[in-house]
């Protein structure tokens, strides 16, 4: 019988392909972005106390309050935002679905997502099975939002415009006028509400304070911001993220979270508010933990052919390719995990607008020894290259 399916042209994520493609090559896997090496020893004590002390039943449906706490002053510390806990903060299982929810909960048939190229890749998929349109608006050369076109996209059916800084494969950030001119594009536009992802929040370099849409209290007003902990603890497996919300906008949300996964594991849900109240110097340290594995990368790197763009925040580092390959990005990326034996990701896989640059994205949250085997082959690889 054949299917009919709802994501015809949908394939398999380009970060599993990679990652597969990685085993099977015997790769270094710089592509899915991922840590090489575990979470804080404080954070896995904390999991095994709580698993063995009896969490291990359902977790309250919008999160364990006592996380929904940790947070909220974590955002009044950081950004002078309080929300409120109880109406305003919900944990899910990964950022992941914390954007299928929100899109979920406000995308129906005809309804128009505003969508800034390159962008992770679940968030196309999410519109579509809505029945909704995803509307591709390429971002400038450096990343950062192109107002005038973004403005340009808006029509009457416009309901949902989604952001991502630092972003993820650039590793662009916002400097604090982005924040006002986007306000100022969407002021207004009242039934137009913003998904704001910014799992990378806690990695971002060079001193620059990371600019939250939290600081703005007019985006925040229609903003759904979403953060991840497995970004932030080296536990990208245990898939826990959170959504912060204005309470109307947090109720709809929950009405779809509560039927997607109901709630999210227990015991991981104590270890983070665990490791919130108790070190909160984690996330302190932790843009200056990557920047240096970024210097790093980016030194051994230096002396070859792989021109690497800047990068102000995330754990990514993209490259451009072109004095060493006229090939598309997806077939070079295919070629340097096999010849190579390094798996990155091809950035193409990323946008439905065509790119001007050949561009791959390398993930540097890796050991120094991963970090400089992978270096190795990349330079041993382009040295063999004409
Ligand atoms: N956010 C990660 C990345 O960009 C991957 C997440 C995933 O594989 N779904 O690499």
């Amino acid at each position: 019988m054949a299917v009919r399916s709802k994501l015809p042209q949908v394939g398999t994520t380009i970060f599993s392909v990679m990652s597969g493609l990685a085993e099977t090559a015997g790769a270094v896997n710089l592509g899915q972005g991922f840590p090489d090496f575990d979470p804080p020893e404080r954070l896995l004590a904390a999991l095994d106390r709580h698993a063995r002390g009896g969490k291990n039943q359902y977790a309250p449906m919008a999160g364990l309050l006592r996380l929904r706490q940790a947070i909220a002053g974590k955002l009044a510390r950081d950004y002078g935002a309080e929300p409120d806990p109880e109406h305003e903060v919900t944990i899910t299982s990964g950022a992941t679905e914390a954007i299928f929810d929100v899109i979920a909960a406000l995308i129906g048939p005809g309804d128009e997502a505003i969508l800034l190229d390159p962008c992770f890749d679940s968030y196309e998929p999410a519109v579509l099975l809505q029945g909704g349109r995803p509307i591709h608006v390429p971002l400038a050369a450096d990343f950062t939002p192109d107002f005038e076109r973004l403005a340009a996209a808006f029509s009457e059916r416009t309901r949902l415009v989604i952001v991502n800084y630092p972003h993820n494969p650039s590793g662009a950030v916002l400097a604090p006028e982005h924040l006002e001119t986007l306000a100022r594009v969407l002021r207004g536009r009242d039934d137009v509400y913003l998904i704001s992802d910014e799992v990378y929040e806690h990695i971002v370099f060079d001193q620059k304070p990371f600019q939250s849409v939290l600081r703005s209290p007019e985006l925040r007003a229609r903003s759904f911001v979403i953060g991840s902990f497995g970004k932030a603890f080296h536990a990208t497996g245990w898939k826990v993220g959170w959504v912060v919300a204005p309470p109307e906008l947090s109720a709809e949300l929950r009405k779809v979270h509560q039927f997607v996964t109901f709630a999210t594991s227990t015991p991981t849900q104590h270890a983070f508010a665990d490791v919130l109240e108790q070190e909160p110097e984690h996330l302190q340290n932790l843009s200056r933990f990557y920047q240096h594995k970024r210097d790093e990368f980016r030194a051994l790197l230096a002396g070859s052919r792989f021109r690497l763009l800047p990068v102000g925040g995330t754990y990514f580092q993209l490259a451009d390719y072109s004095q060493l390959s006229p090939e598309g990005d997806l077939e070079f990326a295919r070629r340097l995990a096999v010849e190579a034996r390094v798996a990155v990701i091809p950035v193409s896989a990323l946008s439905a607008t065509p790119l001007e640059r050949r561009l791959i994205r390398f993930c540097f949250a890796k050991s120094r020894e991963t970090l400089a085997l992978a270096a190795e082959r990349l330079v041993r690889f382009e040295r063999g290259t004409p």
